[in-house]
């Protein structure tokens, strides 16, 4: 299971290949350069989505393991503080060639424990491998200033890690996440505890055996855990003084008021999004049309993705055009398992995900919206019966005031309005507690650039959707959360700056 292309994919990566060897295969903790069971000896099962079977147990970390990996970590960290960054960069680059010499078994852990298709999870190996060699390419940007405070010191500043960090995940890109998020911390000199979402354990910690191969004992482990006792040890635990999460708005509040209650600590939240594209006449309606598409992640994830523009505000007069267009392509996905090379669209993570869905759609299409296509009546390819399938969805005559106009559904669900004018358009767009990502499609730059700053949202595209790209700040502003990443804050903002001052080091003798 080493190659890393998708071409090879056969006989040993059918479903039962993949579900062989996931359950073949021991699940333990990694802590302290060990691999070990959870203290309690408890464990809890995983599923496959797109089956519902069984996959594997997992150990089931609690407060106990949170202190081992604490103190295993904080014991890795001090030497680690100490090695030049260059020298952490090299480690990093060398981690980054043994996760893409595993990107294919990686890869296929993410399809069968979240479901999406295998091509989307090895585009989320590349992008793990990528952060960790752009972070890598970054070392001597951790520097430091010299102020001309005064005539006769010399202030400096450096910057020092915070010793460990506690990195708390969602479901949605598990190996993505887990492997190319330790970069910025590492980078910065500390040592790391994740947290893997509890429905998506298995490529962490995989991952996590991985990073033992490469890096000192004990610097990168990984507590998997099925209940929110696990990451909520991380939150409260007094000497983890830097978490950063990833998660819903509703988890991040809960995570920052724990952790103020805990201890003093500088927590980053990368929250949801309730994301709008908005359509003027002056566009090129047909690339606005497929962006619609591509902005929606369903490929990848299955809409289950912050950054998916999940509210199209079309102008009215143009809205007959798009929407037609949409539609089609959503209907022409092909919805299955994440391991059938023909699949396109995967099944949701799970039930309760499934549920969520369909009763926000169900309540909208109750309260008056248009199902355009998918739904829990549509005659979608899904195979409901077997996964926890939901087809791609469109609803029209949304009411801003419906739950699905209002709530981050989380699934391959895009809701659509209609607009008069530009100012009725913003006022839709920034009606919400949410500012994550935004879209305006138009041909008329000083409408580009006004929309780009009128738009409360902390990422915004104009004539595109759906990309990232490497070094450009990514984040939310409002209810989407605090901090920056993918970019040179992210890896500063696992430093704290100290200020040096050597009395008399200028002065004339
Ligand atoms: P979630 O909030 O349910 O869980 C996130 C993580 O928090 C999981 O590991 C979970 O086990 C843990 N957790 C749960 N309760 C906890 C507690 N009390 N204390 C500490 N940790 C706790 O989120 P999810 O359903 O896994 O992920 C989906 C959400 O993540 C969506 O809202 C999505 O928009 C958001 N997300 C945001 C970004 C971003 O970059 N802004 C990226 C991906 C996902």
């Amino acid at each position: 299971m080493t190659s890393t292309t998708a071409s090879g994919i056969g006989a040993a990566f059918d479903a039962q290949g993949v579900a062989g060897y996931v359950a073949g295969r021991t699940w333990r903790l990694a802590i302290g350069g060990e691999l070990v069971d959870a203290a309690s000896g408890r464990t809890y099962p995983t599923f496959d989505p797109s089956t519902r079977t069984l996959l594997a147990h997992v150990p089931d970390g609690d407060a106990a393991d949170v202190e081992r990996a604490y103190r295993a970590a904080a014991a890795a960290q001090e030497q680690w503080a100490e090695t030049a960054p260059r020298q952490r960069a090299r480690l990093l680059r060398d981690l980054a060639a043994l996760v893409d010499e595993h990107a294919l078994e990686l890869a296929a852990l993410d399809a069968v424990d979240l479901g999406s298709p295998l091509r989307s999870m090895l585009l989320d190996v590349e992008r793990a491998t990528d952060s960790l060699r752009l972070f890598a390419d970054w070392s001597l940007q951790l520097t430091g200033e010299v102020v001309p405070a005064s005539a006769e010191h010399l202030h400096y500043t450096r910057r020092e890690p915070f010793g460990v960090v506690g990195r708390i995940l969602p479901f949605n890109h598990p190996l993505m996440f887990a492997a190319g998020k330790a970069a910025a911390p590492l980078l910065a000199g500390n040592a790391l505890i994740i947290k893997p979402a509890h429905q998506t354990p298995l490529s962490a910690l995989r991952f996590g055996e991985l990073a033992q191969q490469v890096l000192p004992a004990g610097l990168v482990n990984v507590v998997s855990g099925q209940g929110p006792e696990t990451g909520a040890a991380l939150v409260t635990h007094p000497r983890i003084r830097r978490l950063a999460f990833i998660g819903s708005e509703r988890t991040g509040r809960l995570v920052q008021a724990a952790a103020a209650a805990a201890a003093v600590k500088q927590v980053s939240l990368e929250l949801g999004g309730k994301n709008a594209m908005l359509v003027f006449p002056d566009a090129d309606l047909a690339a606005a049309a497929r962006s619609a598409v591509t902005g929606m992640n369903l490929e990848a994830s299955t809409g289950q993705s912050c950054g998916s523009t999940s509210r199209l505000l079309l102008h009215a007069s143009i809205a007959d055009q798009v929407l037609p267009a949409v539609v089609d392509a959503f209907q022409a996905l092909r919805v299955g398992p994440a391991l059938d090379e023909a699949t396109e669209v995967g099944p949701l993570v799970s039930e309760q995900q499934q549920e969520k869905v369909r009763g926000l759609v169900d309540d909208a299409v109750a309260a008056g919206a248009v199902l355009e296509c998918g739904g829990t009546t549509a005659s979608a390819a899904a195979p409901t019966e077997a996964g926890f399938y939901y087809p791609p969805t469109v609803l029209s005559a949304v009411d801003p005031a419906m739950r699905i106009a209002r709530e981050e559904a989380f699934g391959p669900v895009l809701t659509v309005f209609t607009f008069q004018t530009e100012a009725e358009a913003v006022a839709l767009a920034n009606d919400l507690d949410y500012g994550l990502t935004a879209s305006v499609w138009t041909s008329d730059i000083n409408r580009a650039h006004r929309l780009a700053h009128d738009l409360e949202a902390g990422f915004v595209w104009i004539n595109g959707s759906s990309q990232h790209f490497p070094g450009v700040p990514y984040g939310g502003v409002k209810a989407s959360g605090i901090g920056r990443e993918e970019c040179l804050d992210e890896l500063l903002s696992f430093t704290q700056v100290k200020s040096v001052n050597v009395m008399g080091a200028l002065a004339r003798r």
